[in-house]
């Protein structure tokens, strides 16, 4: 395989060379040209050349983006970790993925649970002419694996995805070809470093088409109309992310003006709530473009820059990908495109990863016989093929009086209603429906809280009589994890 990134590797290769000069990287006041990401990413790349496999103490940083590019050109695979996940869990993952280092920023303080790791500190001021001989990733095989991602953790317990170096190119050039993305996008980036999203599409994206991207450490609505005011392209974000933004839309005509310059508002990682979607078109005049991915896939699908925008689809699937959907068995596949039969979706390509980490039961049970990759996630498509995701199979697909309902569009129609800021649906066994719908808001008048017979008429108008919650339970806020997806299984137990 060529380079991952030609702008790195030209830069390696000519220091003064225009490559050299570009933007790469800013996060806050700090930042590096594609010459000082080499010159700081070679020694580093030199010095963890002969480990086996590096931990990433992955904080939105400069170090990070810097430590995981030392390692895609060491051919050394990096195990993003989350630093505000808990002892058991960090623990679970240095055991799984055994790294030999740890690698942090020198003042990060790390937890017990990375004790027994040798640690090196990442240093990103040292820049000038690289100490040792730049590494040549141009020899590293495609196979060779980039990163260790473990999976988010909403359905169970995080697996480690083995992600090779053919998955990023690929999943990224498709996702270039999809969204016309170049060299001379500017991206802003709010995200966390340590999943897909953040990490791969987010840092990675931007260093292999050559441009660059401006991290705001944390998300807020000041920092994207800055950013977007002062040249920036495109931003991606999550659902909750866009949420804030709709929230603010009606104070804030500096953020309105700023997102409808932007070339690209991109979402994903969740559904994002129609509501939401349209609240930002009619404030903006733009429509965020969602994007379907997975930790094991990388990107499937996407609404193209060139397409149409809809409320509620994903788009179409990304030049490279091949997509059906599967009846309950498994394996038969679902011809139909009329926006109503409900199917898994399966996936093949070069975008997908090679195995989940020691894993090997979990591996052999996510793939058909003839290597389709079963993602869990139902959807129907419409007659032009866009995908519509309704919900996951195991939390979001509800089997109540004879029919298979999506959770996804129930939560739609509640959001819909004034007095319910936020909505997540689920199933519950039932004597006589086999399940019954449940509904679980955040009321936007706590003291007020619409009633169950409210909300039950409200859902039966807008979609079907039989698709009305029969119990509504008021929570403060619902659970959710780093990438505000929303933990279905605490709810389930409350
Ligand atoms: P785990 O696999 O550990 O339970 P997870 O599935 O949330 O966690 P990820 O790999 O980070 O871990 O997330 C992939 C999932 O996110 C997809 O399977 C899908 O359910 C959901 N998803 C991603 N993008 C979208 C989107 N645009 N619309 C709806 N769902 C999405
Ligand atoms: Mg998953």
């Amino acid at each position: 395989m060529s380079s991952l990134f030609p702008a790195l590797t030209e830069a390696l290769a000519d220091p003064d060379g225009t490559a050299a000069h570009r933007p790469a990287l800013r996060f806050g006041d700090r930042s590096l040209t594609y010459g000082e990401l080499a010159a700081t990413a070679a020694p580093l790349a030199a010095r963890i050349g002969e480990a086996g496999r590096i931990a990433v103490w992955a904080t939105p940083t400069l170090e990070t983006a810097v430590t995981v590019v030392a390692a895609l050109l060491a051919g050394v695979p990096a195990v993003p970790l989350n630093p505000k996940s808990g002892g058991s869990e960090l623990g679970h993952i240095v055991a799984d993925s055994a790294p030999s280092l740890v690698l942090a920023a020198p003042d990060d303080q790390l937890p017990a649970a990375l004790a027994s790791l040798a640690r090196v500190d990442i240093d990103v001021r040292a820049t000038g002419p690289a100490a040792s001989p730049a590494p040549d990733a141009r020899h590293l095989a495609d196979e060779l694996p980039a990163l260790v991602v473990y999976t988010s953790g909403t359905t169970g317990p995080p697996k480690g995805a083995v992600i090779p170096r053919r998955a990023v190119a690929t999943t990224l050039d498709a996702l270039a070809d999809a969204w016309r993305w170049t060299g001379d996008d500017v991206l802003v980036h709010g995200l966390p470093l340590f999943h897909v999203h953040g990490l791969i599409l987010g840092i990675l994206g931007p260093l292999r088409r050559g441009g660059s991207v401006r991290h705001l450490g944390r998300f807020e609505t000041a920092g994207v109309t800055r950013e977007l005011s002062g040249g920036a392209t495109m931003l991606f974000g999550v659902p909750t992310m866009y949420h804030r933004i709709a929230e603010s839309l009606p104070d804030d005509p500096a953020l309105a003006k700023a997102l409808a310059g932007a070339r690209l508002l991109v979402s994903g990682s969740a559904a994002l709530p129609v509501h939401d979607h349209e609240r930002i078109a009619r404030a903006t005049g733009r429509r965020v473009i969602e994007r379907y991915g997975m930790t094991e896939t990388l990107m499937n699908t996407s609404v193209r820059a060139d397409g149409e925008p809809r409320a509620g689809t994903v788009g179409v699937p990304l030049p490279g990908v091949e997509l059906r959907l599967t009846e309950e068995d498994g394996t038969t596949a679902v011809e139909a495109y009329d926006g109503e039969t409900v199917g898994e979706i399966q996936v093949r390509g070069a975008n997908l990863f090679t195995e989940y980490l020691n894993r090997p039961d979990a591996t052999a049970a996510a793939f058909t016989e003839d290597g389709w990759f079963r993602t869990g996630d139902m959807a129907v498509r419409d007659p032009d093929g866009y995908v519509r995701i309704v919900g996951r199979k195991a939390t979001d697909l509800i089997k109540s009086g004879g029919y298979k309902i999506g959770a996804g569009e129930i939560e739609n129609a509640l959001i819909e209603h004034p007095g319910v800021r936020e909505a997540a649906v689920t199933g519950e066994p039932d004597a006589d429906l086999g399940e019954r719908i449940v509904a679980w808001i955040v009321p936007s008048d706590p003291q007020n809280p619409p009633s169950t017979a409210e909300l039950a008429d409200h859902v039966a108008d807008r979609l079907a009589p039989h698709k009305r919650p029969r119990v509504v339970h008021h929570l403060d806020a619902l659970p959710r994890n780093d990438m505000g997806k929303i933990m279905k299984r605490a709810l389930a137990h409350d």
